[in-house]
């Protein structure tokens, strides 16, 4: 008999309300990241919930301010199979605001297979023509709903790219580009689960199991 499985998945649009998040200037509009951020989180939502495999919640439906540990306390109440936060980058250094560009993802350091699953969609995204940027994949080393996910659990950032770069914040704020954009990333993250299947986090881990002497 085959067993079939839903899996959660919890989206997390960064910032919100009075927390705009980056803010950049595009021929006289102002761009705040939140609003990207959710543009892109509800983009890749709505790939996830065409697909009946998975269930999809996101930790914010609206332009509201949602405080990290409510966003915390979300993700232990949905213990979800997956995490992705959507964000946006700046350069660290603005003598590189035209060169800085691309993607990147961020998980949390002690995740090893979050950095797996990292590894294979930037792969993937490369593969398909996607900018990647240098050092796009690095562990995040401050609190961020990720760090909280359970570690068996694939749950990262993903930074659609440079608002800093006039030319890539451009392409940021036009439709097709985001769609085009989360296809690559659920198509990555879809192609990662082939190699590290999805885990039921409400089973207790392997080596717990084998310490309790149930195994
Ligand atoms: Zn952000």
């Amino acid at each position: 008999m085959k067993v079939y499985k839903v899996y959660n998945v919890l989206i997390d649009a960064g910032h919100g309300g009075h927390d705009a998040g980056l803010r950049y200037d595009l021929y006289g509009n102002m761009f705040h990241e939140k609003r990207i951020a959710y543009a892109y989180a509800c983009q890749l939502a709505s790939m996830f919930s065409l697909d009946l495999q998975y269930s999809v919640e996101m930790t914010r439906n609206a332009d509201t301010a949602i405080p990290m540990t409510d966003r915390v306390d979300m993700v232990k109440q949905v213990n979800p199979n997956v995490l992705i936060s959507v964000h946006a980058s700046e350069c660290a250094d603005m003598r590189n605001a035209k060169t800085d560009c691309g993607v990147s993802l961020v998980y949390a350091i002690r995740s090893k297979r979050s950095e797996q699953c990292c590894r294979l969609i930037a792969e993937y995204m490369r593969s398909v023509g996607i900018n990647v940027y240098d050092t796009g994949i690095h562990p995040a080393v401050y609190p961020e709903p990720v760090y909280y996910a359970d570690p068996r659990v694939p749950a990262f950032i993903f930074n659609v790219g440079f608002m800093s770069n006039v030319s890539e914040l451009d392409r940021l704020a036009t439709p097709s580009y985001s769609y085009d954009l989360m296809v690559a990333l659920y198509n990555g993250f879809s192609r990662a689960t082939d190699y590290i299947p999805l885990v039921n986090p409400e089973l207790p881990a392997i080596d717990s199991r084998r310490q309790s002497g149930s195994v």
